[in-house]
């Protein structure tokens, strides 16, 4: 068996586990195997373990691997910092958005995305542990976005995103994740289904407090080198 088979094997069952222990259902969390700096070729061992969602950070790379493995039916997630430069190709090449904290990327993403695509699924970037180096929205802004929502036909809003601050205690670990979940929930929009928050080192923490995607690169792929990569 290949370690990328192996290591998704692992996940699984640590997602299970969460799943279980938080009184949750069995299959109510989306993996999105996090692909940036990896070959197309270990997305090929990972879509023949069974993974069909990927996440990718760097418009080119994305294109460039999207171009190799187009006979395979991946579902492509960018979940990077966006360009106002890049967005008609985003729009384009992606099914899901994670990674959105203004109106003006929002309204761009709308008026590019192909009328032959179903509308483009989006999160919004929250930046939940208020760091100053780190992008998405205050807590306080989301109501903000109901609204200006509402008159993007071509996006499909079903949630948040959210990257806290590295804790290694369990406990602290939920938090942010909680405030976040609190917060959409105060929203009542019925339609926002999405928390996608939890990666290789909370994971279980992000389950526990809702999470339906857990955002895993490391945990499969292994550890990323960076001087492999132009961005
Ligand atoms: C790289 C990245 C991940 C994956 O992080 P790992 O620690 O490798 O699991 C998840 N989310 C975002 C937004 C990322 O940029």
């Amino acid at each position: 068996m290949s370690s990328i088979k192996q290591n998704l094997t692992s996940i699984h069952a640590r997602i299970h586990a969460a799943e279980l222990a938080a009184g949750r259902p069995t299959g109510s969390v989306q993996l999105v195997a996090v692909s940036k700096t990896k070959p197309a070729s270990d997305l090929v061992q990972a879509y023949q373990a069974g993974q069909r969602h990927f996440g990718e950070n760097y418009v080119q790379e994305a294109l460039e691997k999207q171009a190799q493995l187009n006979a395979y039916a991946m579902i492509w997630h960018f979940i990077g910092p966006i360009q106002s430069n890049k967005t008609r190709q985003i729009a384009t090449a992606f099914d899901w958005v994670h990674s959105v904290d203004r109106f003006k990327i929002a309204q761009r993403l709308n008026e590019q995305r192909p009328d032959n695509l179903p509308p483009l699924n989006i999160c919004v970037q929250v930046n939940i542990s208020r760091e100053t180096t780190k992008s998405g929205i205050m807590l306080e802004e989301l109501s903000d976005w109901v609204s200006v929502m509402q008159t993007l036909p071509r996006l499909r809003w079903r949630g948040v995103m959210a990257i806290p601050e590295p804790e290694h205690d369990f406990e602290k670990q939920r938090l942010p994740f909680r405030r976040l979940y609190e917060a959409v929930s105060a929203l009542k929009q019925p339609t926002l289904d999405t928390f996608s928050m939890g990666m290789s080192d909370d994971l279980e923490a992000a389950i526990f407090e809702g999470a339906t995607m857990v955002r895993i690169g490391t945990a499969i792929f292994g550890q990323r080198d960076y001087s492999a990569t132009l961005n």
